[in-house]
């Protein structure tokens, strides 16, 4: 059994974190190093390492993720200006080796949470 990731650790509720949002195939939660004044990442519960891990069957999970990260840009009201960024390997930058997409806006959103 691999140990559990970083963000299996937060997902189990082990390791503390702003949750935002979380439904039966990801959790979004602020990044505790926030790289712009809204930063949050989007998680798939499965812990696929990489991007290019992912195989045809996560097709599903995949468009969630992206379906889901508009649906919270809208619901953080940053939805006219923000970036999706995946850090695919240590070399892209990536740190954690559970896929995650990062939703960066410059505009900082409100803290009314998330309704979704
Ligand atoms: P990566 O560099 O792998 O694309 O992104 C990993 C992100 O996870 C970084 O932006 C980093 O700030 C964030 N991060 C690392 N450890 C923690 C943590 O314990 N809690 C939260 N909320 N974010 C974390």
């Amino acid at each position: 059994m691999p140990e559990a990731t970083l963000f299996t650790k937060i997902i189990n509720g082990d390791i503390p974190a702003d949750k935002l949002y979380e439904d039966e195939h990801c959790i979004c939660i602020k990044d505790i190093s926030p790289q712009a004044p809204a930063h949050v990442l989007l998680i798939p519960r499965k812990p696929i390492p990489r991007l290019v891990d992912a195989s045809p069957e996560d097709h599903e999970i995949l468009g969630h993720l992206l379906l889901t990260a508009g649906e919270i840009a809208r619901q953080l009201g940053v939805e006219d200006a923000f970036r999706l960024l995946i850090n695919n390997g240590a070399d892209a930058g990536q740190t954690v080796f559970h896929l995650h997409l990062h939703i960066l806006a410059n505009k900082k959103f409100t803290e009314q949470g998330l309704a979704l």
